[in-house]
């Protein structure tokens, strides 16, 4: 459960082979009379040609969460009369998450939304917490709300279809909580034998373990007003992934590779902050190994030299300029009272945020990562 006093909602868990029936099954269940918005490449791989339920597909990727997008999901739902007493369910990754959320917290001023994420980024990530929004030409997620689903069910075996470079995407975020919350968790993904995969037997408790995690974090500062540590502490490793992605271009690396990348240099800045006698942190240059060896197991960039897309074939890395990442991450809507906010770690799993970095280290850091 996500308590979140009387916004409080459940994390479902479920497995079996016909995931798109079950949903279908629990949402109608509700009684409530529901519509979708579903990623047309999930809703064609996973669901019932048959089924009645009146369901807007959505293509998957950035591009779709657009102000247009919005705007034809609020068509949808106005033309098709849905009232406030309906609900919306959101069927994908976290680009459909977003959008939908957004939809659902807009429309009539507040519908109920249902989470059913598709992608292992979208189900340790995006589809716990409330935040929603879409895109705009000045940058990322600029215009959203913050609106809870009625519940978010989770069955990993819609993982089976998602291609392999998505999936490790979805595994720097796993990394991530690791890193910043929870050593065992950490240590538990180091003595896997065998790496994740969809059907891995430890995969379900994984996935549990990153929701309870998020829903721990997000019940302790729910929107993020937190003076220092709370829902930030999540951003470990995006304040430079962010940065990657605006000057990359946006698409040109999965979020979760940028995201890969930014945890190793947000290791590199806390062994900074040990080296300059910073009290409470303690990471050494083996913990740096360790995070960047289980990143690169999941064949995950993990500096700006090394190719993208790995585990679907090699994909040359753009190469990015100094002076251009530094200006990124000025602008990152994080950046509090013009100074630049960091997430670090005082040693595996635990972290805090930091905002007096000295831009020089940045500027060092870039440089050793392959900016120029
Ligand atoms: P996505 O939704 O675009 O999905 C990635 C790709 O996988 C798409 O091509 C999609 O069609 C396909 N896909 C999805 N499920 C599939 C399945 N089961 N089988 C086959 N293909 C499948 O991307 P994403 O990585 O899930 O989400 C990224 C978005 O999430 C970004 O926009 C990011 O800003 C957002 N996000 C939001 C939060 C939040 O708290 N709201 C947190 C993290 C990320
Ligand atoms: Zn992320």
């Amino acid at each position: 459960t996500v308590e979140l006093g009387e916004r409080s909602y459940p994390i479902v868990f479920f497995g079996g082979a016909d995931a798109g029936v079950f949903v279908l099954e629990k949402i109608r269940q509700t009684g409530r009379s529901v519509t979708a918005l579903a990623d047309s490449k999930v809703w064609d791989l996973h669901f019932p040609k048959n089924d009645d339920l009146l369901c807007l597909k959505i293509e998957g990727g950035e591009a779709s969460k657009s102000i247009t997008c919005f705007d034809n999901a609020c068509e949808f739902l106005a033309t098709n009369r849905i009232a406030r007493d309906g609900g919306l369910i959101a069927i994908g990754g976290g680009v459909v998450g977003d959008l939908a959320g957004f939809v659902a917290a807009s429309y009539l001023r507040g519908i109920d939304f249902y989470q059913v994420p598709t992608t292992l980024l979208a189900m340790v990530d995006s589809s716990v917490g409330g935040k929603t929004g879409i895109n705009i030409k000045a940058g990322k997620n600029l215009v959203g709300a913050f609106w809870q689903p009625q519940v978010v069910y989770i069955c990993t075996e819609f993982l089976k279809t998602l291609p392999p470079e998505e999936f490790s995407a979805g595994m720097a975020e796993v990394i991530k909580y690791g890193m910043l919350y929870d050593a065992k968790l950490f240590d538990q993904l180091e003595a896997l034998e065998h790496d994740l995969t969809w059907d891995h037997p430890e995969l379900s408790a994984v996935v549990r373990r990153c929701c309870e995690i998020k829903a721990e974090i997000v019940k302790a500062d729910e929107k993020e007003t937190a003076s220092s540590g709370g829902r930030a502490l999540l951003n470990l490793g995006h304040t430079f992934a962010h940065a990657i992605e605006n000057v990359a271009g946006y698409g040109t690396y999965l979020h979760g590779e940028a995201v890969a990348i930014g945890l190793v240099l947000a290791a590199k800045l806390s062994v900074r902050l040990v080296e300059a006698g910073r009290s409470g942190f303690a990471v050494s240059d083996e913990d740096v190994i360790r995070c960047h060896a289980l990143i690169e197991r999941y064949r995950l960039p993990t500096d700006l030299r090394i190719s993208l897309h790995r585990v679907a074939g090699d994909l040359a890395a753009p190469k990015l300029s100094i002076e251009a990442l530094l200006d990124a991450m000025r602008r990152d809507k994080k950046v509090r009272s013009g100074k630049l906010r960091f997430v670090a770690m005082e040693k595996i799993g635990n972290a805090v945020t930091v905002d007096d970095i000295p831009e020089g280290w940045i500027r060092d850091i870039w440089s050793e990562a392959g900016a120029e």
